[in-house]
C-alpha cells in the first residue's frame, strides 16, 4: 500500500558501476556511504528494502569471454565481484544504524548467510535491509534477473532499478544523441521490440510474466530512493 502509512517492501537493484564513483573500477567508500544513507532514510521511514548490486565495476563474464576466457568461469568471478559490493553496502549501512545482512547464492558461511527466502522475508519484517549477492549463482544470467527473481520470490511490490549517470530510459543513448527522447511510461512488450536499454530480455520477461512494475530512475541523484519507494513520477515505469 503506498498511499497509505505501510511503505510497502521494494527491491532496489543498484548499478555496481555506481559504486566504482566515476572511475569504473572497485568501490569508492563515499559513494557507497552516499547511497547508505538514502536506504537508511527510507527503512527508518518504515519501508522494507532488499538490494541486489551489479558487479560491472569488478567483472562482467561476457567481457571476459571476449578476452578468451571460459563463460562459465568467467560468470563465476563476475558473482565473486558482486559479493565485495554487498560487504561495501553492509559496512555502510552499519555505519547509518541500520541493521543488514548479506544473504549469497553461493555459500560463503564466514562473510554472508546462504540465500534463503523465507528468513530473507522476516529480516525485512523486522526491518533488516536484505542483501543478495552472487546473482542466481548460476553463469549465463545476470544481477537484473536476479532483483526480478528475488523481488518476486519475496513478494516485493515493485523493482526499483537505480541507474548510474542516467535519469530513465530514452528512445537513443542519450549521451551519444542530444535529440533522445525519455519515456515516462512503457509496457514490458515495447521494452523488448524495440530492445531499449532498461535490463537484459531474461529480467524483462521474468516481470512481465508476473506483471512486477519496474522504476528506472537516476541512482545518484539526491533523494531519488525516497521519491522512488513513495511512488513519485520520477524515471521511466515500466508496467502492462
Ligand atoms: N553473473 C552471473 N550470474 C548471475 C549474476 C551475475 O553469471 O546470476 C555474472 C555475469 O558474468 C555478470 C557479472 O556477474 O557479467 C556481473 O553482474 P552484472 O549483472 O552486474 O553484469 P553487468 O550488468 O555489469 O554486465
Amino acid at each position: 500500500d503506498r498511499t497509505g502509512t505501510k511503505a510497502g517492501r521494494f527491491m532496489l537493484k543498484l548499478s555496481g558501476e555506481a559504486f566504482s564513483g566515476g572511475t569504473g573500477l572497485g568501490v569508492d567508500p563515499d559513494v557507497v556511504h552516499a547511497i547508505a544513507r538514502e536506504i537508511a532514510a527510507v527503512v527508518r521511514d518504515g519501508a522494507q528494502i532488499a538490494v541486489v548490486i551489479g558487479g560491472g565495476n569488478f567483472f562482467r563474464g561476457a567481457e571476459l569471454q571476449v578476452r578468451g576466457m571460459d563463460r562459465a568461469r568467467s560468470d563465476y568471478m563476475g558473482m565473486l565481484g558482486t559479493v565485495m559490493n554487498c560487504l561495501a553496502l553492509q559496512d555502510f549501512l552499519e555505519k547509518e544504524g541500520i541493521d543488514s545482512r548479506v544473504q549469497t547464492a553461493i555459500t560463503m558461511g564466514q562473510v554472508a548467510e546462504p540465500y534463503i527466502p523465507l528468513r530473507a522475508v522476516r529480516h525485512l519484517e523486522k526491518g533488516r535491509v536484505v542483501i543478495f549477492g552472487a546473482g542466481m549463482g548460476m553463469p549465463y544470467f545476470s544481477t537484473d534477473t536476479t532483483a526480478a527473481q528475488r523481488a518476486l520470490e519475496i513478494d516485493a511490490e515493485a523493482l526499483l532499478m537505480g541507474k548510474n549517470g542516467v535519469d530513465g530510459v530514452y528512445d537513443s543513448d542519450p549521451k551519444a544523441n542530444p535529440d533522445a527522447v525519455k519515456f515516462d511510461a512503457l509496457e514490458y512488450g515495447e521494452v523488448l521490440a524495440r530492445d531499449l536499454k532498461v535490463a537484459d530480455a531474461t529480467a524483462i520477461t521474468l516481470c512481465r510474466d508476473n506483471a512486477l512494475p519496474i522504476l528506472v530512475f537516476e541512482l545518484l541523484a539526491a533523494g531519488n530512493i525516497a521519491r522512488a519507494v513513495r511512488g513519485e513520477k520520477i524515471g521511466t515505469l515500466v508496467s502492462d
